[in-house]
């Protein structure tokens, strides 16, 4: 997912300094199908070095402040993050109700949509998030069929 991305020059863009955790995280977060909650990324950093907690939320807070990445806010769960750089444009996302997995619609964009709230709203809007709510096919197999 991550293929085209540098984040020795995304970093450097933003006047950070590439050290070994944050490309860790972005890294990390750049390899995952979907996004990932706090916790997941902890656990994959500390099964190769000891690494404080708090640390790990300062690098992600940065990361949000400079809009390298972004939150999502599943209802119910803790927050999820996933790339924002320009190779992972906003998307919807869609939250199943019944595992309450979270799955990225990477291929839906809302460049339109945001382009048209900008035009609305002006430069002040920042942020689009659609959340789909639904039951995915993983818990739609587990349902037994009605006779
Ligand atoms: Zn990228
Ligand atoms: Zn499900
Ligand atoms: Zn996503």
């Amino acid at each position: 997912m991550s293929q085209w991305c540098n984040f020795r020059q995304l970093l450097g863009r933003h006047q950070l300094r590439p050290t070994t955790l944050r490309l860790r995280v972005l890294e990390i977060l750049g390899a995952a199908p979907q996004a990932l909650p706090v916790q997941k990324i902890l656990a994959l950093i500390r099964t190769e070095r000891s690494v404080n907690k708090v640390t790990i939320y300062r690098i992600l807070g940065d990361f949000c402040n400079l809009g390298i990445i972004r939150k999502i806010n599943p209802e119910g769960r803790s927050t999820f993050y996933e790339l924002a750089c320009e190779h992972h444009p906003p998307h919807p996302h869609f939250q199943c109700r019944r595992c309450g997995e979270v799955q990225c619609l990477e291929s839906i964009s809302l460049d339109h949509l945001c382009e048209e709230l900008k035009e609305v709203l002006g430069p002040g809007a920042l942020r689009v998030e659609i959340r789909v709510e639904g039951i995915c096919p993983k818990c739609q197999a587990l349902t037994p069929k009605k006779v």
